[in-house]
């Protein structure tokens, strides 16, 4: 019998269809409750052992967004599907799957291991909870072959967290991640915390593993080198809402959106060749609790006119990606 974890032909894996996510806060004071728009419509596919890169300022509601997918928070509003099956009418049996099937890798491999426990511990817990068919013996055997999959050594089993260094700690918490044999991996920032020497090697971990088990990765970052080095396509966020999204070498060479193009301007390269002309991104993020009329980067915009202050634009396509911008076939 077909299940929605079997995939469909012309189906994508994962598909997101205008997710929303907002909170309800107090203003104080007696002033009454105000709503942050964390995520504001948001609408993607991902597709079987493939990276979507979602990238932005702190606050544009990336994290957020992970959150959704993983299921640890719950939308407002929207549609998230896997397989094609809507994944708010799964029965609880199936949303137990679908959080198998779906792990998180997070920032700090520091604060998301526990420190009490053995490595052998932790990467057993999972598997305790989600295989009790699995005996002892092949639990153990299942905890070793994941552990040489990440580069760690069987030996190491029996020691703690605080024994390692942190990327071998991250690789403790990729092998965490992929004991279960997920098919989506969100990975929120995971090698920001990290040494730059040791970025590259996780990074190279991830692809390679993302080969090997046919894994797909929704990889949440700041950092513009890391996603070109491992995203075939990339998602650009501005506050709660998507502004550009496109195959990765073709957004970085020639991005669209002003907003991309001032994000790219701002990244720093060792090649003057490939540095992008535009004006660095000045001013602050604006509050999600109060966004800017219309297009919500007007006030950012070198580009701005009146109907950008008053009109939103919405995601359309241009030029083999999709670019939520009134004026992209002016100034592309
Ligand atoms: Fe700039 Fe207007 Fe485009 Fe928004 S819609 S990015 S303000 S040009």
């Amino acid at each position: 019998m077909m299940s929605f974890l079997d995939s469909k032909p012309g189906v994508p894996l994962l598909e997101s269809d205008d997710l929303v996510r907002h909170y309800t806060v107090s203003r104080g004071l007696g002033r009454g409750d105000a709503v942050v728009k964390a995520l504001d419509g948001v609408s993607f596919t991902l597709e079987t052992a493939k990276t979507l890169a979602v990238v932005g300022e702190s606050g544009c509601g990336k994290s957020t967004l992970g959150r959704q997918l993983t299921l640890i928070e719950k939308p407002s509003a929207g549609a998230l599907k896997i397989n094609g099956a809507p994944v708010g009418k799964l029965s609880d049996a199936d949303a137990k799957l679908f959080r198998r099937t779906v792990q998180m890798i997070f920032q700090n491999p520091y604060g998301s291991l526990n420190p009490r426990k053995k490595v052998g511990q932790i990467l057993a817990e999972p598997v305790l909870l989600n295989m009790d068919h699995l005996g002892r013996k092949e639990r153990t055997e299942r905890v070793q072959e994941t552990m040489a999959k990440v580069g760690l050594r069987p030996e190491f089993i029996g020691r703690y967290p605080h024994m390692f260094s942190g990327g071998q700690r991250q690789r403790i918490a990729i092998a965490r991640a992929l004991i279960l044999e997920p098919k989506i991996i969100v990975a929120d920032e995971p090698v920001s915390a990290l040494d730059v020497s040791v970025q590259a090697q996780v990074l190279n971990l991830m692809m390679d593993l993302q080969d090997e088990m046919n894994v797909a990765y929704v990889f949440i970052s700041h950092d513009l080198s890391v996603v070109r080095h491992i995203a075939d396509d990339v998602m650009v966020m501005y506050l709660g809402r998507v502004a550009e999204k496109g195959p990765t070498e073709e957004l970085f060479k020639r991005p669209l959106h002003p907003y991309t193009r001032a994000l790219l301007a701002s990244a720093p390269r060792i090649d003057p060749a490939q540095r992008i002309k535009s004006e660095p991104l000045t001013g602050e993020l604006p509050s999600p609790i109060n966004p800017p009329s219309g297009c919500t980067f007007h006030k950012r915009c070198p580009f701005a006119t009146e109907q950008c202050a008053q009109i939103r634009p919405e995601l359309r396509p241009f030029d083999g990606r999709s670019v939520a911008c009134h004026r992209v076939e002016e100034i592309s």
